[in-house]
Order: C-alpha cells, then structure tokens, then sequence
C-alpha cells in the first residue's frame, strides 16, 4: 500500500536537511522496502514568500491528506518583523492545532561514539535514553484570555494555563503507552504546589494511571524536574508534561546530549499520524553552506516510521545507518571531534544511504 508523505522544507537549513531525509526514503522506495509517495509544499517563511500566509491553504489541505508530514524548519531574520500572524512559526502552531497534534514525543539519546559532545561528565549521560512528552495544543501557549492592554495608564500583558480533563487524559494515556513500550516508569512533571490547573493535571494523570498498572508513575515539580535533569538524567525513562514545562525541560534535556543537529521529534494525533522534524531552528547563520546536520531529520524519517506508518524493522536499519556512519568517524562540523573526519550535508546524507546498503 501506497503511503504519502507531505514533505514541508520550510527555510534556512530546512531544504538542506530535507533532502538528505528524502535521499533516504528514495532509496528504501526504490529497493522495494517501502511505498512512499512525497510531495512538497511550502510553509514558514518560504509559505509567506510562496502565497503570502506562513500556513498556505495548499499546504495545510496536502498535511492533512498525507498519511504523515515531514518538516525540516522555520524562521529566520527576514521574517523577524512581519506581523505576528504571518510569522514563519504561525505556520507550525497552525498545523499543530489543526491537525490536532497533541502529543510531542522528544527523545534525547546520547550516541555513545558523541559522549564528548555533553557539557556534562561522561557517567552522568553515557547511554542516556529519555522519551519526553510533551502537551502541544493546548496550556499557557493557547490559553484565552490573552493579551496586552492598557490598565489605569499603563500596559499589562496576560495569558492563561489553562487544561480540561480530556486534554490531560489523552497526553496521560499516550505517555503511559509509550512507557509501556520502554522500560515502565512514567514522571509527570507539574507545579502542583503553586497552581490549581497543575492539582488537575496530577489527579487526572493519577486516575489514568490505574488502567496501566505496570508503569511506575511518579510526580515532579517542574522546578526540581529542570534540577534533576542536570544532576542524574538517567533516573528518567518517559517524562509527561505540559505544553511550556515540556517546551522547556525538552529543550534542557537535548542540551544533555550536547548536540541539537542529533535529535528528531514527533507530534502525534489521537489516531498515530505524526508530524516529524528534528528539534533544532533553521540555523540561518549557517544555511547554504551545506555544513549543516541532517542526521536529525534523517533520524525524523526513522521516528515516521515507527509511530506512523507500522514500518518498526526499516526505522530500526535507519538507526542503525546512523550509528555505522558515526562508528567510520565521519562527522559534520557541528559535532566534530579530535581523529574524525569532518564531511558536508550532502556527503552526510550519502553515507547514510551507503551504510543502509550494506
Ligand atoms: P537554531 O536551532 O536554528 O540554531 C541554534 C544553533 O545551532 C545555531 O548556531 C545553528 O547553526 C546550530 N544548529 C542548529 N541546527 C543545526 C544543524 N542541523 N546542524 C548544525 N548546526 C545546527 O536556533 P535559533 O538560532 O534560536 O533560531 C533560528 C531560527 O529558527 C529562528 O527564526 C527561530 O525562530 C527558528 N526556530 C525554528 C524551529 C522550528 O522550526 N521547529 C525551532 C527553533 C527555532
């Protein structure tokens, strides 16, 4: 059965990377292990460029139709002072919210061959494995009442935090499914002590918590959670929060690793249709000069496969393309090290392939 892939490239690096993730997905096509159909769009900057609104109604009506979406990223200085509703990243909020992807998956692995690569010492993360859940459609970055106003002569800003029990009960129930899949043991992280949506968050989790017995649940404040992910990061195995504590511990957890051009992530819906992406920006400092990393888009493809499109055996052989290619030592600059050898995005992408082949 034929699958369709929206491929959205997006701006800077975006198109770059992209590539090098469907060189990949060619040649699994083209060797018989799968039946992808792709088919390109614009959004972010290129969709303001293309048809004037970061989320073209072409575009939106292809994400929606495809079995799953490829993104590489958006943003960059040209758009830094466009009105807010055409900003490059209206464009991703917008396919968040209407495709109704809720739940943000973002694992942060440390390949064992970049264990220089962590700010932190090497016992601390070798080996490290988090999966970090995140809300991604509703919480403080949604929330109404929000504003800037005028108040008795001078200006007040305010958003809300604000979940319903069905928004937590389904991000509960996907990370409690995913730590079934791993290794059993669920840490929500709130703000409990301090906030009444939080209370919510923590009773709902907890009554979700009886339908899967087998996972060990625990709770965290979100300010001991951002500690704890510095001090001992492999104490967590599934991490579940929401939309801003996620946006934020996610990003801290990444760091662990040491190297953004490493790490996919996920957004699923209730049904398992995904966008894919890797967590970095569009690196404009660096785009066009085919130095960037496309490993973590390649790595996109291998999540795609897993939560989209039931293809578990061809995401594993892409994982491990991944590992072979760092075990040659061959690296893009930005996370180059001392005896290896430094290659292009392209190169990058070509040796992927090449280790799939083998
Ligand atoms: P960034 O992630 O784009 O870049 C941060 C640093 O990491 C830069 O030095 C960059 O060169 C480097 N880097 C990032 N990805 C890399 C890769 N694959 N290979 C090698 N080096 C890489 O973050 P930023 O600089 O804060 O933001 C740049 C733009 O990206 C902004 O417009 C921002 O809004 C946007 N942004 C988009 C997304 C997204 O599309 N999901 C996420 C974050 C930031």
């Amino acid at each position: 059965m034929t699958q369709k892939i929206a491929i959205l490239p997006g701006d800077g690096i975006g198109p770059e990377i992209v590539a090098e993730a469907v060189k990949v997905m060619n040649f699994l096509n083209n060797e018989g292990t799968l039946k992808l159909e792709m088919e390109h769009a614009p959004v972010g900057g290129a969709g303001y460029d293309a048809a004037g609104e970061p989320l073209p109604a072409a575009t939106l009506k292809l994400a929606k139709q495809a079995d799953a979406i490829l993104l590489g990223a958006v943003g960059g200085p040209k758009y830094d002072t466009l009105p807010r509703e055409k900003r490059p990243e209206k464009g991703l909020l917008g396919l968040r919210s209407e495709l109704t992807l809720f739940s943000n998956l973002r694992p942060a692995i440390l390949y064992p061959q970049l264990a220089e690569a962590s700010s932190l010492k090497h016992d601390l993360v070798a080996g490290l494995d988090i999966m970090i859940v995140r809300e991604l459609t509703g919480g403080i970055y949604f929330g109404k009442p929000r504003a800037i106003e005028q108040r008795n002569g001078e200006r007040y800003g305010y958003n809300t935090m604000c979940y319903g029990e069905s928004e937590i009960e389904r991000i509960a129930r996907s990370a409690f499914e995913i730590a079934m899949k791993r290794n059993k043991k669920l840490c929500s992280v709130d703000k409990a002590n301090v906030l009444e949506v939080s209370e919510l968050w923590r009773d709902v989790v907890t009554r979700v918590a009886k339908d899967y017995p087998a996972v060990q649940l625990s709770h965290m404040y979100v300010d001991n959670a951002a500690m704890q992910l510095v001090k001992w990061p492999k104490q967590f195995d599934v991490m579940v929060t929401e939309n801003m504590f996620g946006d934020i511990l996610s990003d801290a957890a990444a760091m662990l690793t040491g190297s953004i051009g490493m790490l996919p992530s996920a957004s699923l819906d209730a049904n398992g249709k995904g966008m894919y992406e890797p967590i970095h920006g569009s690196a404009p400092d660096i785009a066009g000069k085919g130095i960037a990393n496309p490993l973590a888009t390649i790595l996109s493809v291998a999540m795609m496969l897993r939560y989209s499109l039931n293809q578990e055996s061809a995401a594993r052989r892409i994982e491990a393309a991944v590992g072979i290619v760092l075990d040659k030592g061959l690296r893009t600059p930005d996370i180059m090290s001392e005896g290896c050898k430094k290659i292009g995005t392209a190169e990058m992408g070509d040796a992927v392939v090449k280790a799939l082949q083998n």
